[in-house]
């Protein structure tokens, strides 16, 4: 059974009851037999993990292991890494081989962590249900009719069904929490600038980033310590010191101010999400945090700003897939017009294509004022929103998603509901904070139900903490699909 948490792995190797390569060779033998059923690995390569693995056990051999060598982890695959394809689970890239490592993948690795594989996702990470990837759709460990959410719908499938300890994933509207959340399991989106960004495929690169999922907050704070620090390969890296984000996990919840936006208390809600609401509410006031009602007025701005100015970003970083100097190109052309555009209709999918072109409309002459660059005021404003929250309360807990996962093809007829679904994820994105969501509760059909921590910039310890005293005195967490 590969049932454990990042911790107890790592426990496992230090005390030295597995080596790296016993480890993964159980989770490998775990992949084969289930992930056919739920599709959230989409490349496996055994020699690749198994030579990881090796190398591991040598460090551990020689006394140079660190607390993660060895520990086996799973990489969406938005991140280019050497040797991996690397297709952002598109058509597009398919053929893509990555020739370098992205930072935040490189900096595991250099702290010897094993990668097993490579997750599914929606195409460009533009989706919320997994069902836009070339790869086909993953599904709910939970219960296989459901959604896994998306993007990183992969990355939380197969750490809910214990086929990894801990995934990456990447965060532009809500991509790891909202997949968290449905899949039972936990995930923090850091605060923009914190991870290095460099060698992972740009949706909107103002929104952008990547953090860690895992079954705890605990095993969360641990990779984000690992993957975390300034790389001057990417320009809205920060640079700031090194900071400890397990640091509060010993922290009392007492007296901890959790605003709730009175917003995101409504009745627009399923019922078994207010449920799961009203467990986190309890938790944290039976352990002395005080609940205080906030506003964040421009909530329903925020899907109309982050759908402008997603798109218009996607249009443009995605302008380079061009059949030229790499990925797909179509076979057949007259002339160089014709291969640019033949290569694009054939290597994109229809979400992709709908965002391309939204993104070209609000960035054309005589729109972009109109509505770039009134999404980047109405931006400007939700970020404002919080500020004036944050000077009432510590952290924010609010939802993932209006609703559990839905079903296969719920969503997939109808965008704009499915954008509405990102309704209490991408005001953080539009504003850069950090957030975390963790397991709630359960609906009456089985399916997990996670609620968002929010906090201000920086105060990831902070959230990583509440969310650790939380799991500490629950344990939806520790459920796992049958
Ligand atoms: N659902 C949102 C979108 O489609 C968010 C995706 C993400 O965070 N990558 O844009």
């Amino acid at each position: 059974m590969t049932h454990y948490t990042l911790k107890q792995a790592a426990d496992l190797l230090q005390s030295k009851q597995s080596s790296a390569v016993e480890l993964a060779q159980e989770y490998l033998a775990a992949i084969a037999a289930q992930n056919p059923a739920i599709n959230g690995y989409i490349t496996l390569d055994a020699e690749k993990t198994l030579a990881e693995a090796r190398a591991a056990d040598e460090h551990i051999a020689q006394g140079k292991a660190g607390a993660l060598t060895g520990v086996p982890v799973a990489y969406k695959d938005i991140f280019c890494q050497t040797g991996w394809r690397s297709a952002c689970g598109s058509k597009m890239l398919d053929n893509f081989v990555a020739p370098y490592t992205a930072t935040v993948v490189q900096n595991l690795l250099d702290a010897g962590m094993v990668t097993l594989g490579r997750t599914n996702m929606d195409e460009f990470a533009m989706g919320s249900t997994n069902e836009s990837s070339f790869y086909g759709a993953t599904k709910n460990p939970w219960h296989t009719e459901h959604v896994p959410g998306g993007s990183s719908g992969g990355s939380a499938a197969v750490v809910a069904a214990r086929l990894a300890p801990a995934a990456l994933g990447s965060d532009t509207g809500g991509s790891i929490r909202q997949p968290a959340a449905h899949c039972g399991i936990t995930g923090i989106k850091p605060t923009y600038g914190i991870v290095s960004r460099f060698g992972m495929v740009a949706y909107a690169s103002s929104f952008d980033q990547a953090g860690p999922m895992a079954q705890t907050a605990e095993d969360c704070a641990i990779l984000l310590n690992a993957m975390a620090g300034f790389d001057e390969r990417d320009s809205t890296s920060l640079q700031r010191d090194k900071e400890d984000y397990t640091r509060d996990l010993g922290a009392p919840l007492k007296g901890l101010r959790v605003g709730l936006p009175k917003e995101y208390f409504t009745a627009s809600n399923s019922s078994d999400v207010q449920a799961a609401l009203e467990n986190a509410k309890t938790l944290l006031q039976s352990q002395g945090a005080e609940l205080v009602e906030v506003s964040l007025p421009q909530t329903e701005l925020s899907i109309p700003a982050y759908y402008v100015l997603a798109s218009a970003e996607a249009s443009t970083n995605l302008s380079r897939y061009d059949g030229v100097r790499y990925g797909h190109r179509a076979a057949q052309f007259a002339d160089l017009d014709e291969m640019y555009s033949r290569t694009r209709a054939e290597g994109f999918g229809s979400e992709v294509k709908r965002r391309i072109m939204i993104g070209t409309y609000v960035l054309s002459h005589g729109y972009y004022d109109a509505y770039y660059l009134k999404a980047q005021k109405l931006r400007r404003l939700v970020a404002n929103d919080f500020q004036v929250a944050f000077e009432q309360c510590d952290l924010i807990l609010a939802p993932a998603a209006p609703t559990a996962a839905p079903k296969l093809g719920e969503l997939n007829q109808d965008p704009v509901q499915a954008y509405l679904s990102d309704i209490y994820t991408i005001a953080v994105n539009l504003a850069g904070l950090p957030a975390l969501s963790l397991p709630a509760g359960f609906s009456t059909n089985g399916l997990p139900i996670g609620v968002q921590l929010i906090g201000n910039y920086f105060a990831e310890a902070k959230i990583l903490g509440a969310a650790h005293q939380m799991q500490l005195a629950s344990d939806w967490h520790t459920k796992a699909p049958e």
